[in-house]
């Protein structure tokens, strides 16, 4: 909802967006931008790939001029993370307001607003803050909240709306009010723990511990660590293993994983550590992997 708001709002009527697309989500902006009405250009690589930087730039240089990019932080559908620092410099350079869904890295991944100069981000109370889900935020430079669309494309999602109420200490609408006490709580737990530093850290150790464990295993990452994200890791399912059966197989020990979305269905799992994980819960994870992978080959047994 906050990238749906953050797009609808931020878009001038006069504005044109181009889209970085190597997932799900890349492929959800530009979806939104259409149902808007907001004509939108896409630079897309295969999922999981990454964009190349120089088609961007091509992109941006050529063709009807594009006031705002979009792209992707952290795609979940992949694990992949988005090159957000380089991509806002190429956007300075341009003049083009950047606007990052940064609602599955918000609080664990390095995003610079004000030094790496981005127009706008979207995030989530609900995966690395640590609080519940039903609430949802926009943070927006004022300059970018000066050329809002107007009149609005939307009526609840309109960010400028949300922020002259915000401006006069009230609230546009009826809020989750429970779900803003979690998140304050959330936000100050996340403060004391050390800041996104502190859970990057926290979620990569948790992260490479279990890629260790399935390597040991024989299961392959889908990407290179360093092309990862710390919150999501994907891995390739391993020959004569159907997502189905694995997937099963550790609900029934007490653990929930994701399949690839898409193409990518039938080929991926995606295993992620955000959330208040225990070492013991990750100890006892690699345990049922164990069980269950090692166990395959014993027929009969
Ligand atoms: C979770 C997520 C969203 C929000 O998706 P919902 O279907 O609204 O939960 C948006 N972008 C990314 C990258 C996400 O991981």
């Amino acid at each position: 909802v906050a990238v749906e708001a953050m797009i609808a709002s931020l878009i001038p009527r006069d504005g044109r967006l181009l889209v970085l697309e190597n997932g799900a989500y890349g492929e959800r902006m530009a979806d939104i931008a259409g149902l808007h009405g907001i004509p939108v250009r896409r630079v897309a690589a295969a999922w999981g790939e990454p964009v190349p930087l120089s088609r961007v730039r091509e992109a941006l240089a050529t063709g009807e001029p594009v006031t705002h990019v979009a792209v992707v932080q952290h795609e979940t559908s992949t694990g992949r993370l988005n090159p957000v620092e380089e991509l806002a410099g190429l956007c300075r350079e341009r003049g083009a307001e950047l606007l990052v869904d940064a609602v599955s890295s918000f609080g664990a991944e390095e995003l610079a607003l004000d030094a790496w100069g981005i127009g706008a981000c979207a995030g989530t109370a609900g995966k690395c803050l640590h609080a519940i889900p039903g609430l949802c935020f926009a943070l927006v430079r004022r300059s970018a909240l000066d050329a809002t669309c107007s009149p609005p494309r939307s009526l609840y999602l309109d960010l400028a709306r949300h922020h002259r109420e915000q401006d006069a200490s009230s609230t546009a609408f009826t809020p989750a009010v429970q779900a803003f006490h979690a998140l304050a709580e959330a936000l100050r737990e996340h403060a004391e723990q050390g800041g996104w530093r502190a859970r990057h850290r926290r979620y990569a150790e948790l992260a490479e511990r279990i890629a260790r464990d399935l390597a040991a295993l024989g299961v392959e990452p889908y990407l290179a660590a360093g092309d990862s994200s710390v919150v999501l890791r994907s891995y390739r399912l391993p020959p004569g293993m159907g997502y189905e059966r694995l997937h099963d197989e550790l609900k029934k020990r007490g653990f929930v994983i994701y399949a690839g979305q898409g193409e990518l269905r039938r080929s991926l799992f995606r295993i992620s550590t955000l959330g208040e994980i225990s070492d013991a819960d990750v100890e006892r994870l690699s345990g049922a992997l164990r069980e269950i992978l090692q166990g395959q080959g014993r027929a009969g047994t």
